[in-house]
């Protein structure tokens, strides 16, 4: 068994410990343990050298009882069937909570995106429209870009469906490039709705924004946009941010008691999230080990750089002035952090409620398409706004109902809407 089989066993695991808990009947979680529809296929593709190679890819769908699936497609080496099934099903709970009308989808290629030319990244992208066209659609199931794949990746794809189709359909696919059917505000839209997530908590917990300070993992999307609204929205201070250092081979974090300027920050940035370390310096940063990051006596932690951060071994690093974390990345805690944090009171806004600003956006970018009328960016903001504030009163009212922690609250809300929907359309 490797990694990859975990991830799906892991989602599977997480669903059953809360379908105890709701007393689900055992069909029904028969048929939530498993995704709905499977395909697997075989992409030729011809390469620079005029050779044809052969790419493996995946599409599932999780479940589409709330409205068609969403999920992106990843182009990773490692890449296995397992994990698309995974992250298919956390795609069913996350559009679920965020009480958007869509279901989970997510899709694969066994590919390492470095290794190809333009040419035959189009090529790949374009295969796999063609294997795969009949099964997506505005109203079946509309993928995204994820790990290893890009906007203009998904302008490819947009176009070859387009064509095989016979009509413009831009709602196939989002994330697409601005002026190329894609939605204003995307880019901002994880950061900013893990702030509004935190905004909602801190109102619960009667904290004063402005008086709080943040610590950071990752200088990334998420991250950067993070930084900039806990600054600008909350009127808060955020005291650090880390990032990985691909020539160093390790991780840094880059602080400043008087609290750092996201702004200045981003523009030396490069695209992977990776900060000049010596221009940093210059101005006056302090520069620290990798895993300082979550040291800090802060009142927030917000981990947004890659999964499994906060561990059995990094738990106890926390301060114990810490109330909030925030979890920005995908699966960020672990079950034994977890448990450790449960004991100590510490509030965690869960991954799936707390990232899903960006699936908010990318199906108000499919809403745009069908209406063929682009909203202005503030329009976009403020419905990720109401969105996120409403999708964080239903999890923390559960959360007060069960008196159960914020991550099964989480599940207890999503589960519950697929099961009505399911009853709905008659299908149990
Ligand atoms: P990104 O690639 O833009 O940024 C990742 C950041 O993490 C970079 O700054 C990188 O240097 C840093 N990083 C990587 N390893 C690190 C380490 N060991 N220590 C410290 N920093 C490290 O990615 P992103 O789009 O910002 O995504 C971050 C997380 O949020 C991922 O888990 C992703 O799945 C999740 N997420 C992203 C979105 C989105 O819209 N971008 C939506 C939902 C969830």
């Amino acid at each position: 068994m490797n990694a990859t089989t975990n991830a799906f066993q892991m989602a599977q695991r997480q669903f059953d410990h809360v379908a105890d808990q709701l007393n689900l009947d055992q069909q029904v979680r028969e048929y939530l343990r498993w995704p709905m529809r499977e395909f697997s296929f075989r992409i030729p593709v011809r390469m620079d050298s005029d050779d044809i190679k052969i790419f493996n890819g995946f599409r599932i769908q999780h479940n589409d009882a709330i409205g068609p699936c969403k999920g992106g497609i990843r182009f990773h080496p490692s890449e296995t069937i397992d994990t698309v099934r995974a992250l298919a099903t956390w795609m069913t709970w996350k559009c679920a909570v965020a009480n958007i009308p869509l279901g989970g989808g997510k899709g694969g290629v066994i590919v390492d995106p470095a290794t190809l030319t333009n040419t035959e990244k189009e090529g790949l992208c374009r295969g796999y429209i063609q294997k795969i066209w009949r099964e997506i659609g505005p109203r079946r199931d509309i993928p995204a870009p994820d790990v290893g794949t890009t906007p203009q990746m998904m302008g490819w794809m947009m176009d070859e469906y387009s064509k095989l189709s016979g009509e413009y359909t831009p709602g196939v696919i989002t994330g697409k490039p601005v002026g190329g059917g894609g939605s204003l505000g995307r880019t901002e839209a994880t950061g900013f709705g893990v702030i509004f997530a935190i905004r909602e908590a801190m109102k619960k917990m009667k904290i004063n924004p402005s008086k709080c300070s943040a610590s950071i993992q990752g200088f990334g999307n998420v991250a950067q946009y993070a930084a900039i609204g806990f600054t600008t929205f909350l009127k808060g201070k955020v005291i650090a941010v880390s990032y990985w250092d691909r020539d160093d081979r390790m991780s840094y974090t880059i602080s400043l008691s008087k609290g750092i300027d996201p702004i200045f920050l981003q523009s030396i940035t490069n695209q992977y999230g990776a900060i000049d370390k010596e221009k940093a310096k210059s101005a006056g940063y302090e520069i620290e080990e990798g895993t300082e990051w979550i040291t800090k006596d802060v009142d927030v932690l917000i981990p947004a750089a890659i999964e499994g951060q906060i561990n059995a071994e990094t738990v106890g690093m926390i301060s114990d002035k810490v109330r909030i974390i925030a979890e920005g990345a995908n699966g960020p805690t672990t079950l034994e952090a977890d448990d450790q944090l449960k004991k100590r009171g510490v509030f965690v806004i869960p991954d799936f409620l707390c990232n899903a600003g960006g699936v908010t956006v990318s199906y108000f970018e499919s809403v745009q398409n069908d209406m063929n009328y682009y909203w202005l960016r503030e329009e976009v903001l403020q419905r990720l706004d109401e969105k996120m504030t409403i999708a964080f009163q239903s999890v923390y009212e559960m959360y007060e109902k069960e008196k159960v922690f914020m991550r099964d609250a989480a599940y207890m809300v999503a589960i519950n809407r697929v099961v009505k929907a399911m009853q709905l359309r008659g299908w149990i």
